[in-house]
């Protein structure tokens, strides 16, 4: 499987980066050895003093699709989860400045946080759902899709213009503002709405 990432696609967010809004929808890709093992804390990784938490809603691709029309992306999908996106913005923003690609700084070891799914149908939209990640109990990251710039449907379409989308592929669907510095020690924990997606300590 792969995981494709979605950035830029809160105007919060952007903002906060001091980036500039996209056109299109920037994506990337990390790699199946990116997810964070299950139960496992998150070891900060030594090349970076600075990882961020970005927390994001996650989308799981149930059948193989190119070239999908946004009118049918719903079909593509029956679940969605919560992730985390772990960015060491140090290296990112050296990357960045030098026009290098993201993966060293996006798709390490460990870098993804994939909750477990729930059906869609739980809800009675996802074009309205609150979500948060919470550090050491205390809400540092607040988001509601009805906030992003490109929908999920809008998404699928885009993304698999460009790569073949193929059964238990992970879509991050973008973080919402206040990304901020991890710490040793640092809970994080994820909710959709009331229902809690994951807990990672940080080490
Ligand atoms: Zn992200």
């Amino acid at each position: 499987m792969k995981i494709i990432c979605v950035g830029r696609n809160y105007a919060a967010h952007i903002e906060e980066l001091d980036n500039e809004k996209p056109k299109d929808p920037v994506l990337f890709l990390k790699s199946d050895t990116a997810i964070l093992l299950k139960k496992q804390p998150f070891f900060i990784p030594e090349f970076s003093d600075e990882i961020h938490h970005e927390v994001e809603i996650l989308v799981k691709i149930n059948k193989i699709g190119k070239h999908i029309n946004k009118k049918f992306s719903h079909t593509y999908y029956d679940e969605i989860g919560l992730g985390i996106d772990f960015t060491a913005r140090d290296l990112q923003r050296e990357l960045k400045e030098k026009g290098l690609p993201w993966e060293k700084a996006k798709g390490f070891d460990g870098s993804a946080v994939i909750s477990n799914f729930i059906p869609k149908s739980t809800f009675t939209t996802l074009e309205d759902l609150n979500f948060r990640l919470e550090k050491n109990n205390e809400v540092a990251q607040k988001g509601n899709t009805a906030l992003m710039l490109w929908k999920i449907d809008e998404l699928i379409e885009y993304i698999s213009k460009y790569f073949t989308l193929k059964i238990g592929d992970v879509i991050f669907t973008g973080t919402p503002a206040g990304v901020s510095k991890v710490n040793p020690d640092d809970i994080l924990k994820g909710y959709i709405e009331d229902f809690k997606m994951f807990s990672i300590k940080i080490k």
